[in-house]
């Protein structure tokens, strides 16, 4: 039997902890990760390796290009249509789920959260 694939999450956000932490997480639950701290690099990566990504955790509030951008750039271009975005929120900002929401953001995840809690999301997201 072959051994079934990694699947594949990008992870971007500004802040290196968060980084950090997720990929430690999510790398423990089985999953590949790619990591980047702006949006700039996102769009690059996900360029290149939109195939195999099936999910990107996007940070919002990142200088330069911010995490609305990226989603954005993601749901505007039929080739990414197959990726999950799943957006980092402060709690208090309800503002930023309804703006997610209208660029089409498909979960998300609020700061600050447990490895463990993100962990299950994804895995509930993935369906594992
Ligand atoms: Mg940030």
């Amino acid at each position: 039997m072959v051994a079934q694939e990694k699947q594949t999450i990008l992870i971007c956000d500004d802040e290196p902890d968060i980084v950090t932490l997720t990929q430690r997480f999510l790398e423990m639950g089985g999953y590949e990760t790619i990591t980047c701290n702006s949006g700039k690099e996102a769009i690059k990566i996900i360029e290149e390796h939109h195939e195999k990504i099936i999910l990107v955790l996007l940070d919002i509030m990142m200088p330069g290009k911010s995490g609305y951008k990226v989603l954005e750039e993601i749901k505007s271009n039929e080739n990414y249509q197959d990726i999950i975005v799943v957006l980092f929120t402060v709690k208090s900002f309800n503002e930023d789920v309804q703006k997610g929401k209208r660029l089409g953001a498909d979960f998300y995840i609020t700061k600050p959260f447990s490895g463990k809690d993100l962990l299950d999301t994804i895995n509930r997201i993935l369906k594992k």
